[in-house]
């Protein structure tokens, strides 16, 4: 079983600002990490490979810097790591990232057959959730999204049933290999990482693929060249004027909770009173 998980390294969104003046996000001092939506990617993947044995390839595309998380995901016990890294990625939308992954995960496929391939729900910086099912569609992959357990898996029969969170309930999904699932957070728990392969991590050899190692010929569809996507505008939204208020009842408290609430409303709202008898005439 060949497992390709793609992770982003990210700033840690708890700690970005807004500039209030050039609505620009200030990335100065702000750690970057493995996206957190990735990690429940990376243990179900980890879990699979001690089920049934294989091999898991982590996989990113970003700039030099992002071999960090790569090594932070062999600490965990991935077994193999590319970063796909080139200046002509630069720029890149949902559109671009996707083809440039997909591209890369062929060329993965040449040295051994892919049989899942995972991406987070979301990242917590992009938040587009649009990468994942983008690699699906360009590979022919049976794309299963917003998994939340991995029910079985046979490798023999090269089939896997998901339960996966849809509107209102639960459902039950089987498929043939190859697919590519986004994990839903919450799903698992990350492993610590082994004192064995934290020193394996920050000895492995990451491979550093560009452009062409990644099989990619036509510049057109990478970089800001192969990206649609326009941002015009980028803001800290208004903190609510709202303030939450404590209201202490006593006695038949669900009864004079309620009495309270309503008065307060028709004394925030004079007109309240009028405007229902004219709408109930
Ligand atoms: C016009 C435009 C220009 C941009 N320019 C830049 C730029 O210059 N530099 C820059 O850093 N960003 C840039 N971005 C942001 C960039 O497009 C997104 O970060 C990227 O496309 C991923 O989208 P997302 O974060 O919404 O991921 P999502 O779709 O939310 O991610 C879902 C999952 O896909 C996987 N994934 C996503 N991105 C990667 C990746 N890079 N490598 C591996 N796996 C991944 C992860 O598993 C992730 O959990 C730009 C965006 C736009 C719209």
């Amino acid at each position: 079983m060949h497992i390709v998980v793609c992770i982003k390294q990210v700033p840690d969104s708890a700690q970005i600002r807004v500039h209030p003046v050039t609505n620009t996000i200030m990335r100065q001092g702000v750690p970057a990490i493995v996206n957190p939506y990735d990690l429940f990617s990376l243990e179900e993947a980890l879990q699979i490979k001690d089920r049934v044995g294989g091999r898991v390839t982590v996989l990113t595309m970003g700039p030099p810097q992002a071999e960090a998380a790569l090594r932070k995901c062999i600490s965990f016990g991935a077994d193999d790591a590319i970063l796909v890294t080139d200046r002509a990625f630069a720029g890149a939308d949902t559109l671009a990232t996707s083809y440039a992954l997909a591209a890369a995960i062929r060329q993965i496929s040449r040295d051994l057959a892919v049989d899942i391939v995972f991406t987070g729900k979301q990242t917590i910086d992009g938040d587009t959730a649009q990468v994942g099912p983008g690699i699906a569609k360009r590979l022919e992959l049976q794309l299963l999204t917003y998994v939340s357990k991995i029910e079985s898996l046979d490798a023999t029969r090269r089939e896997i049933v998901i339960q996966r969170r849809a509107e209102g309930g639960v459902q039950v999904l089987q498929t043939k290999l190859p697919c590519l699932i986004t994990m839903l957070e919450g799903t698992n728990e990350m492993r610590f990482a082994s004192m064995e392969n934290m020193f394996r991590a920050a000895r492995y050899p990451i491979r550093v693929w560009d452009r062409a190692a990644a099989g990619i010929d036509d510049i057109s569809k990478i970089g800001l060249k192969g990206s649609p996507t326009v941002v015009s505008k980028v803001f800290a939204p208004k903190a609510s004027e709202i303030r939450a208020e404590i209201i202490e009842t006593e006695g038949n408290e669900a009864r004079d909770l309620a009495v309270t609430l309503v008065g307060k409303l028709f004394t925030k709202h004079p007109k309240l009173g009028e405007a229902i008898v004219k709408q109930a005439a």
